[in-house]
């Protein structure tokens, strides 16, 4: 399936990060996609510019000691992949998740490259993080924890340099700590420095919304193509963490009906009513920091709780896959294939396994990829450093307004790419090359750097 030209480029990948199997399964899907560009324009593969965009531009490993409650002093360890600054500076979140290692935080770099590519706003690719754990810790732990990742981390950032924002374990909370560390340690009111700020400080309307509802606005304008609309399907979202929560809302808006959501102890079906009580999930999510256990028990006789069980086996006509990577497997896509699936759309980073984006794509199941679909979040923190810029703020509808055009967009140039390469109707295969010939085009451009 690999494009003779590109095997070679594919075997060096693996000789020389062995062992980040998140990584190869990143870069196998974008070189998949492109051997076509490549046997229609072989400059792209000239001046090892491939072999180039494989390998990230600096990767930063640093410790990160703090103080408990209790006084014990613990040890994380920090990243950040610096991955690409073709287009703008290194743009992409943080995430702390216990789970996290260099392999991982270079799958999310790599995606998010060629998804801020798509979004054409003038953003290069990084993604950073540590495997600091949030689960249990108090505010003053994580607030220690976030001080002493600045406290190295601020060296290798700045607005025209690198400019993080959050992810999984990452929020506005987090976001606060470390924009303050970093303020305190430069002297300087760099609003441009981190996104996902509070809108006191200097945050964006709509970029709290923003990953969750531009996901539904893609996925919306994918059934489009087949005459299909959100009212009145079931759907279901897995996870409840940012971006499920306002994929549940912009699902309601649209006259759809969200029937389960999930996280990582098990998941939650109710088929009364209006599906899941959003303002109740916010409450538990959001302000209590719980579980969907809670949630449940709150909501008593109408919800069933299924701990430990797959959210795919509750029969939808939209999955949106919303927790993280590989969390969709080939099993789960044939389940929901067969449960009569319209339309997938990826919310989280490669939440399908290959083998599930195969099955779906072969069932001609309409597909959105998480770096198209979940672009939204992104984009919107692009907004919001405009708006830095310019020492100004947008209104709600505004933001909006231009999310949803910036959605529009993404949708309308992967599916303009997937025609003009063959496959009519294949948003992956649109995705990634409409990602790829924009940072390629920049790189050439920009000569052997
Ligand atoms: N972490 C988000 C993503 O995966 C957002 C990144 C950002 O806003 O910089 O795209």
């Amino acid at each position: 399936m690999l494009d003779e030209k590109l095997e070679p480029i594919f075997a060096d990948v693996l000789r020389r990060n062995p062992g980040e199997d998140e990584f190869h399964q990143a870069v196998r899907e974008v070189l998949d996609c492109i051997g076509a560009v490549i046997a229609k324009n072989p400059d792209y593969a000239e001046g090892a510019l491939i072999e180039r965009i494989c390998e990230p531009e600096r990767q930063i490993i640093f410790r990160v000691p703090w103080v408990d409650d209790k006084g014990n002093v613990q040890i994380n360890r920090g990243f950040r992949v610096q991955f690409n600054s073709a287009l703008g500076p290194y743009k992409g979140g943080l995430r702390f998740h216990p789970t996290v290692l260099l392999g991982t935080v270079k799958f999310l770099g790599f995606e998010q490259v060629f998804k801020n590519a798509l979004t054409g706003m003038p953003i290069g690719g990084g993604k950073g993080g540590s495997d600091f754990d949030p689960k249990g810790r108090s505010e003053g732990e994580i607030m220690r924890f976030c001080q002493s990742f600045m406290t190295e981390l601020f060296r290798h950032l700045g607005e025209h340099t690198d400019v993080p924002a959050g992810d999984i374990g990452v929020g506005q909370r987090e976001v606060g700590f470390m924009f303050g560390q970093y303020k305190r340690m430069t002297n300087r009111y760099e609003s441009g420095v981190l996104t996902g700020k509070g809108l006191m400080w200097g945050g964006s309307r709509v970029r709290t919304e923003a990953t969750g509802y531009g996901a539904v606005y893609f996925v919306e304008r994918m059934l489009r193509t087949r005459n299909q609309e959100f009212e009145g399907k079931r759907v279901i979202v897995s996870g409840s963490g940012n971006v499920a929560v306002y994929t549940i809302e912009k699902v309601h808006q649209l006259g759809g009906r969200v029937i389960a959501c999930s996280d990582s102890d098990g998941y939650v079906v109710e088929e009364a009513g209006h599906g899941i009580d959003l303002p109740l999930l916010k409450e538990i999510k959001e302000k209590k920091r719980g579980r969907i256990a809670d949630y449940a028990k709150a909501r008593g006789a109408g919800a069933i709780y299924v701990p430990g069980g797959r959210i795919w086996d509750v029969p939808a006509d939209i999955a949106m896959p919303s927790a993280t990577q590989n969390e969709l497997t080939g099993h789960d896509a044939r389940t929901l294939i067969k449960n009569g699936v319209m339309a997938v759309g990826e919310g989280a980073n490669m939440p399908c396994t290959p083998e599930a984006v195969r099955a779906f794509l072969d069932a001609g199941v309409l597909f959105a990829p998480g770096k198209a679909a979940n672009a939204g979040g992104v984009a919107t923190s692009a907004l919001e450093m405009q708006q830095n810029a310019s020492r100004d703020s947008w209104s709600f509808e505004a933001t909006e307004k231009r999310l949803a055009t910036i959605m529009h967009g993404i949708h309308d140039r992967c599916a303009e790419m997937a025609e003009t390469y063959g496959s009519p109707g294949n948003y992956v295969l649109g995705a990634n090359v409409a990602g790829f010939i924009r940072v390629a085009e920049a790189m050439r451009s920009l000569g052997v750097v």
